[in-house]
């Protein structure tokens, strides 16, 4: 006998093929009747999305305890971002372990859970704003930009980056205007084709997916024509959420195909970049959309945010890499949570991150396995997650710089503090003691000015 051989593989390892199939949905009390072509249509989908406490209960109140109710009314109460779940999501969830469920954090909140806010918190952190020649467009790299044509999504998440304008307004936030028109959109495109530099167009939003077959076309089309215009990517959380509007929307479909297969013949790369978080998001009804879009094609990529009891341990996010992989979805980023207001109990710290990247490299192949990122507040852009100039983990204050994006600033992300020690966790609670500690940090770091957190 060979005794270089393996040993047999132990099925656990193949757990990421282990697709939920089946009536899935009808566990829950509300499609209890629902059948395939019904649940399959995105029209329906869009129509039973559960966006207020009255319709949560509606749907699933009959097999949750009422606490878990009452609980999420107050939740609801106090977010900073509106509710919308697709049903494919509520079907998805885990209902009677509600609280323990990765998709529930991210879509439903609880009140009970809830964290106070870094200090060191501000609205838009990314400060895409600040680096947005027109309405709409943010132009912060050379030679990329990202195009937000639109404000809604099929879902929202709580934790979405862009709490500042997605989504209607809340209790707590009055959103900020994108670009909503085709006539506002005209100026970014005029201001893209007077920029020679950019090759690269980020579309995203709010979500293209919410965006009519004929303006997926408009857009796409609008783009291809400017010379310099080399790649373009179409973002969008529809395939984790809702994705059989890939197979039965066919006009919206096609129109992204349409896109892809003129940019091919012009020699221009057209992506899909998606945002799956939880390997619970991907069922069969997934691997048949993206079979579709495999078949016609279309390149789909990855970007991930880490969350707390999401993906922050190295079973599930390994699960996640290679079920991602299992459907032909390329693993592209995991980014550091932002600081976002309101979600401070799905953070996890830059450590947490570190270990993780080391733990799924390895475990498949090197061009499935995704980048680990930090995209420090202040307007620095992602940095890989090890590159920090300086890390007190004590404190939990990263240091990074970004030499060929903001050359003078240092840019500054921070741990969450619950999860420090206590000594730390008191000297936070002193904003005198907090200056100092940053100041110290970004001198030990090199000593750069730090950009405003
Ligand atoms: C993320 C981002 C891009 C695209 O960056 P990649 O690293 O190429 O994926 C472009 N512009 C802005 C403002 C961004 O935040
Ligand atoms: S789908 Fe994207 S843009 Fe929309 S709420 Fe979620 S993270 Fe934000």
């Amino acid at each position: 006998m060979n005794h270089h051989l393996k040993p047999p593989v132990d099925p656990a390892e193949l757990e990421h093929r282990n697709l939920r199939g089946g009536e899935f949905w009808r566990a829950v009390p509300a499609y209890e009747d629902v059948d395939e072509a019904t649940f399959l249509d995105h029209i329906w989908q869009g129509r039973k999305s559960v966006k207020t406490t009255e319709e949560l209960f509606e749907t699933i109140g009959e097999i949750v305890d009422p606490t878990f109710l009452e609980d999420a009314k107050e939740g609801f109460r106090r977010a900073p971002m509106a509710v919308r779940v697709s049903p494919y999501m509520i079907a998805c969830i885990d209902w009677t372990r509600p609280y323990e469920d990765p998709i529930r954090r991210q879509f439903i909140p609880v009140a009970s859970k809830l964290l106070p806010d870094h200090p060191r918190l501000t609205l838009d952190s990314l400060h895409e704003q600040d680096d947005a020649p027109v309405q709409g467009l943010t132009h912060r790299y050379v030679d990329k930009a990202l195009f937000l044509p639109l404000q809604t999504c099929p879902v929202y998440c709580r934790f979405c980056t862009r709490s500042y304008a997605i989504g209607p307004d809340t209790e707590s936030v009055d959103k900020a205007a994108l670009a909503k028109t085709p006539e506002q959109w005209k100026q970014a495109f005029a201001y893209i084709a007077s920029r020679p530099e950019l090759e690269d167009i980020v579309i995203s939003g709010g979500d293209v997916y919410q965006m009519a077959a004929k303006n997926i076309t408009l857009i796409g089309e609008s783009l291809l024509a400017i010379p310099h215009v080399r790649r373009m990517r179409f973002a969008t959380k529809g395939p984790a959420v809702m994705p059989m509007k890939i197979l039965t929307d066919h006009a919206w479909t096609d129109a992204l195909t349409g896109v892809v297969d003129h940019g091919r013949k012009l020699g221009k790369d057209v992506v899909v970049h998606t945002h799956f978080n939880s390997p619970n998001e991907i069922t069969q009804i997934t691997k048949r959309a993206m079979d579709v879009l495999f078949s016609r094609a279309i390149t789909v990529r990855n970007q991930s945010v880490l969350i707390r009891g999401v993906n922050d341990d190295p079973a599930t996010m390994t699960l996640l890499v290679k079920r991602m992989s299992w459907v032909n979805v390329h693993p592209y980023y995991v980014y550091m949570h932002d600081l976002v207001k309101g979600v401070e109990e799905m953070r996890t710290s830059i450590q947490t991150s570190v270990d993780l990247e080391k733990f799924v490299r390895g475990t498949t192949a090197g061009f499935n396995t995704p980048l680990f990122i930090c995209d420090a507040p202040g307007g620095g852009g992602k940095r890989d997650v090890h590159s920090f100039d300086f890390y007190d983990r004590e404190n939990g204050i990263a240091v990074y710089s970004a030499p060929s994006v903001k050359p003078e600033q240092s840019f500054l992300y921070f741990d969450p503090i619950d999860t420090l020690s206590a000594e730390a966790q008191a000297r936070w609670a002193i904003p005198a003691v907090q200056d100092a500690m940053i100041r110290e940090a970004v001198a030990r770091a090199g000593g750069k000015v730090a950009a405003p957190a």
